[in-house]
């Protein structure tokens, strides 16, 4: 596995998790001065994020800046939530929140089991939400979770994140006036992701199988790899039609020709290490043949540098 540089990777964790605008990225002290890794510092800076909020269709919202991509549907049943952001963001996602509706948070969905999209879970627990999730997403949070890619060991989540219910498959949620659709993907960037759909407004919120302009992370420890990566993006381009608004986990909200896009860049990719790895190349051979070269400047600025995306692939072909 390859050994990332951990303040470049902490600056581009913080850059895509929508924190490069807040200058922290340039406050030495916050990001050098200590031994932390990219989970403590994520956590620490959450604070200094700036939340926008993006009006969709059919009252639908997007909080984006305060960890993973929250989507939002307030309404007479009080809002349901898809992801919680970072706990330190709070007081800017109350405020966003407050900003669209009134209604009190009753619901909140986990995408996966990731801290950047669920360290919000206790306080909207303690504000009234209900959590749902998968199965293997409750398992993560109720236990000692080592993530290798990260080089960070989490602790079980307190009781009140923990989800309340868990699905295994697919369910359906009526609430606000619409139905909402949730669906397993089975192991993709962990082994607990799942889609949500809106149904009325046509809407899909696909977490962390997708990263619109970002390569993603593959969370290896926990179910993921690249071959799951790509067949949930083949399953979410067979769904999505020309007219559908796609949520992705991180980055701006995109279409089908951005999945599409997406999809050649995950399958190109794994083709190419593929074909390297089984000429016996090593990791580092294979890095040096820039195998991402033509997306890199544009894709390789968020989380993952370009090094950081072929070593996940090469890890799993
Ligand atoms: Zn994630």
């Amino acid at each position: 596995m390859n050994k990332l540089d951990p303040d470049i990777s902490r600056r581009r964790f913080l850059a895509s998790a929508g924190m490069a605008t807040t200058g922290i990225l340039l406050a030495p002290r916050t990001l050098f001065a200590q031994a932390e890794g990219l989970v403590q510092t994520a956590r620490k800076t959450a604070a200094d994020a700036t939340v926008t909020v993006q009006k969709l269709r059919g009252n639908v919202r997007v909080l984006m800046g305060a960890g993973g991509n929250i989507a939002v549907l307030p309404g007479r049943d009080g809002k349901l939530l898809i992801d919680a952001g970072f706990a330190g963001a709070r007081p800017k996602i109350a405020s966003a929140l407050e900003s669209i509706s009134s209604d009190p948070i009753k619901h909140l969905i986990n995408t996966h089991w990731h801290f950047d999209h669920t360290d919000g879970n206790e306080w909207m627990h303690d504000a009234g939400a209900i959590i749902l999730a998968h199965t293997n997403t409750r398992k993560h949070l109720s236990n000692t979770t080592r993530v290798e890619g990260w080089n960070f060991t989490f602790t079980p989540w307190p009781p009140g994140a923990i989800p309340a219910e868990v699905l295994d498959d697919e369910r359906n949620v009526k609430l606000n006036g619409t139905t909402v659709v949730l669906k397993y993907y089975g192991p993709a960037h962990t082994d607990g992701d799942i889609s949500v759909y809106f149904t009325d407004a046509d809407i899909l919120h696909v977490g962390d199988t997708f990263w619109n302009g970002y390569y993603p992370f593959i969370d290896y420890s926990t179910g993921g790899s690249i071959d799951g990566m790509i067949r949930a993006t083949e399953a979410n381009l067979a769904r999505v039609t020309d007219k559908m608004v796609v949520i992705p986990g991180h980055g701006a909200v995109g279409d089908k020709s951005q999945l599409a896009f997406y999809r050649d860049l995950l399958a190109g990719t794994r083709e190419k290490v593929a074909a390297l790895k089984k000429q016996g190349k090593s990791l580092d051979e294979i890095i040096a043949t820039k195998p991402t070269a033509a997306t890199d400047a544009k894709w390789g600025n968020g989380f993952r540098t370009p090094k950081d995306f072929i070593g996940d692939v090469f890890q799993g072909v």
